[in-house]
């Protein structure tokens, strides 16, 4: 006999559980998770619609209560119910309630007002086209030439497109759209299925016409390896690994391309930071507008509507950074997670869902393939491409734990290299007197490659801005009276709370100890400016981090500036690392590569590497060939030497070797717990009874568990925070404590006035 365990009512607040229903013999074979069904449902037996979650032989109530589904609404199992389904494993597995995780994965039911199928098409030739390029060039209408470059590629490009991925605003548009530059028309749409598939390569012979480029050998091998494990019904997850600019896109492309072929459709998800125009125009020029893209811009109405499309089969491939991933596609043949070690693949709010892990779960629920991209693949991903390694214990069917791995190992486009990469000793700029933030080659090769007209990087790995105000008398930091951290200064003179909002004018005494002498403290992103402005005044710089980019469509903004050649210097954060290619920066100054090494979190070692690793990558790109200039006090530190020397694997080595050692993934599971009360004494005493309680479970002897220790950030928006770690190789065990704590805990005193997150790392 089998059992089904349904979920009643997804619109109601309590949906955190399911009931269970005996499957009629006359069902039996025909049930399957993510179903809409019939069941009589309370005292009156009243009938309830319900999604099937679970299919399972074993009895969790007691059977002779036990009631009998009434029937299937629908055999289909639509894209709505699957995500019902996948919405259950996500609160399953990371504890959340099911309405966060609902939340999470159905778009708000939001109707626009207007929907987006209007297209802006060039009405000139490509000559006069350039010549009106030209124009724009001389008149510095930036926006105007972005948009004309843009109809170089392609003759059409969608208005939603043109508003959002490139930055134009209407006022941009009005004039071209008067003068007979472009027009601006109704798409028409396709609802039909096959139609679509007639036009999956619609935009060749366009304007300026893109020639499909040619894979090269190493490229082809990857995309006829995939086609044939495709087309035979093999799934395994793939990690194509080849350094930026090695051709990975390209494969994505063809790879996609042969999936929709087969009547499926593909969501690529890319990190938003690197989601830029250039990018999305890619994806356009090759499958034409059944491509969409969402980003976190868009209101909830505009995501709900995207969705729609995607539903209807209007739209068959989706770009979007992690939340494109629940993108209701009926079909669902690929997922690509381009970049697949970025942290942004991590939600930061409950379920702490992992994009990677997600989409596993997806792809599998879908029969689907996913196929994951890095230069510098994360442990995670890396240590499965071993048969047998790391990962062995996750609860993945056996044949999925491996993930295939693909090489590309040079550069796709010929003339361009790798850079050559440098490492400066700090403290040895020290001891021969050196105190400013630049290196005596770092200058050196500035004043070089501004003397060849060429331009330059200056990265700072650290987030955001980090300025702060300190006491030269007592040493005190100005903090904030509600979190434990320090206030940022800001260039208006005032100093920001970067985790709760929090701000004053910067004070004129130190609020310790009453002493004048008080100052800015700390390398950011505007010191770092300002002395590169003493030192090179003819020198044009842009500054890209937190304040420059706050305004809407500013980082963009900034981005393309530079490209387009407006300034010879970008200083700036990891911002700057991302998506864009800049044919003419030969030179790359990473200022403190320490900035990121020494942090609580144990995967600071591996961001490091990756940054590191990214900001070279920028170096070079085209026939130039590149410098990088690493400044560091740590040389020798394996993260930044191996950086330097662009060894991945050697890397991965080391690192893999420390979280063997200290047990964290992927070598172990990690499951945090994090606490936090308004009251301290009451979260002394939740966490107290949390500790005992594990102590107490059966499993306690085969796991090592840790702390209570204070969060890396006690205090939050007055909101004070405690952490339990638990380690153990065996995922199952640690679900299973964490789904005791939440039983446990729901019984207790405290309960309403603490609140708990739990976390797989
Ligand atoms: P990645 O995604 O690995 O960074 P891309 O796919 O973006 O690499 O390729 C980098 C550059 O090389 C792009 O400009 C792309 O058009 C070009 N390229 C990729 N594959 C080929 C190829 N087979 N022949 C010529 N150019 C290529
Ligand atoms: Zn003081
Ligand atoms: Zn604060």
């Amino acid at each position: 006999m089998m059992y089904a365990n349904v979920i009643i009512d997804i619109s109601h607040e309590k949906v955190d559980r399911t009931f269970q229903y005996r499957i009629p013999e006359e069902l039996a074979g025909q049930v399957r998770v993510g179903m809409q069904v019939r069941v009589p449902f309370g005292a009156g037996n009243h009938e309830r619609k319900g999604y099937v979650v679970e299919i399972t032989d074993r009895v969790e109530w007691n059977p002779e209560q036990l009631k009998e589904l009434s029937g299937i609404v629908s055999t289909g199992v639509t894209g709505q119910s699957q995500l019902i389904s996948l919405a259950w494993w996500m609160k399953e597995r990371y504890g959340s309630t099911m309405n966060q995780a609902l939340r999470t994965v159905l778009p708000v039911k939001q109707k626009v007002q207007k929907r987006e199928d209007r297209l802006l098409v060039c009405l000139l030739s490509e000559n006069e086209l350039r010549s009106a390029i030209d124009e724009a060039v001389r008149r510095k209408y930036k926006a105007r030439e972005r948009l004309l470059r843009a109809f170089l590629e392609t003759p059409k490009i969608p208005y939603g497109i043109a508003l959002r991925q490139m930055n134009l605003t209407t006022a941009t548009l009005k004039p071209l759209l008067e003068k007979g530059v472009a027009a601006l028309t109704v798409r028409t749409v396709e609802r039909s299925p096959v139609e679509a598939l007639k036009k999956i390569r619609p935009q060749s012979g366009g304007l300026g016409a893109v020639a499909a480029c040619v894979l090269n050998p190493e490229q082809q091998a990857i995309v006829d390896d995939f086609a044939a494990r495709y087309g035979r019904g093999d799934r395994q997850t793939s990690l194509v690994y080849g350094v930026t600019g090695s051709g990975k896109t390209e494969v994505y492309m063809e790879m996609i391309d042969y999936v929709l072929k087969q009547g499926r459709e593909a969501i690529v998800l890319i990190p938003e930071i690197a989601l830029t125009y250039q990018t999305v125009l890619r994806f356009y020029r090759r499958f034409g507008d059944m491509v969409s893209v969402i980003n976190s811009r868009l209101s909830a109405g505009e995501r709900y509507d995207q969705f729609e499309r995607a539903l209807n089969g209007e739209v068959r491939v989706m770009i979007g950074p992690r939340s494109a991933l629940f993108t209701p596609f009926p079909n669902l043949g690929l997922i690509v997670i381009d970049e697949e070690h970025e942290s942004a693949y991590k939600s930061e709010l409950s379920p702490r869902y992992h994009a990677r892990e997600v989409a596993e779960m997806r792809a599998r629920m879908n029969d689907a393939a996913l196929v994951l991209g890095s230069a510098t693949p994360s442990l995670e991903a890396y240590s499965r491409t071993f048969p047998g390694s790391a990962g062995k214990n996750r609860e993945i069917a056996s044949d999925r734990a491996c993930y295939r791995l693909y090489r590309l190992t040079g550069r796709a486009k010929s003339g361009s290299h790798m850079a050559d990469v440098q490492v400066v000793d700090l403290r040895e700029e020290l001891r021969a007197g050196n105190r400013s933030i630049f290196s005596r080659r770092l200058k050196a090769a500035m004043e070089q490659e501004l003397g060849n007209g060429h331009q330059i990087m200056l990265f700072l790995n650290r987030r955001g801005y980090s300025n702060f105000v300190s006491c030269r008398s007592c040493g005190q930091a100005v903090k904030c009276p509600h979190c434990d951290v320090t206030l940022t200064l800001h260039r208006n003179g005032r100093l920001v709370c970067h985790y709760c909002g929090y701000q004053i004018r910067s004070p004129q005494k130190c609020p310790s100890c009453g002493s004048p002498y008080i100052a800015a403290f700390g390398t950011g992103t505007q010191k770092i400016e300002s002395v590169a402005r003493e030192m090179f005044p003819l020198a044009r710089i842009l500054r890209m981090d937190l304040d420059t980019t706050s305004k809407k469509g500013g980082h963009e903004e900034i981005l393309a500036s530079f490209a387009e050649g407006e300034a010879d210097i970008l200083v700036g954060t990891q911002m700057i690392v991302k998506g864009h290619d800049f044919p003419n920066v030969t030179l790359v100054g990473i200022l403190a590569a320490d900035l990121s090494l020494y942090s609580s979190d144990f995967r600071c070692g591996e961001r490091t590497f990756q940054l590191l690793t990214q900001a070279a990558g920028r170096a070079g790109r085209d026939e130039t060939p590149g410098q990088v200039i690493i400044q560091t006090y740590s040389p020798s530190h394996y993260a930044i030497d191996c950086a330097a020397r662009q060894d991945y694997e050697a890397f991965y080595e080391k690192e893999m070797a420390y979280r063997q050692v200290l047990h964290y993934p992927p070598a172990c599971e990690l499951l945090s717990v994090l606490v936090s009360s308004r009251d301290e004494r009451v979260l002394n005493e939740a966490v107290t009874q949390l500790h005992g309680w594990v102590l107490n479970m059966p499993e306690a002897a085969h796991i090592q568990l840790i702390g209570p220790a204070e969060a890396p950030i006690y205090k939050v928006n007055d909101i004070y925070r405690k952490i339990l770690y638990m380690k153990q190789e065996n995922y199952g065990i640690l679900v299973k404590i964490k789904n005791r704590l939440e039983e446990l805990s729901s019984r207790a005193e405290w309960r309403q006035h603490v609140m708990l997150q739990f976390d797989f790392a």
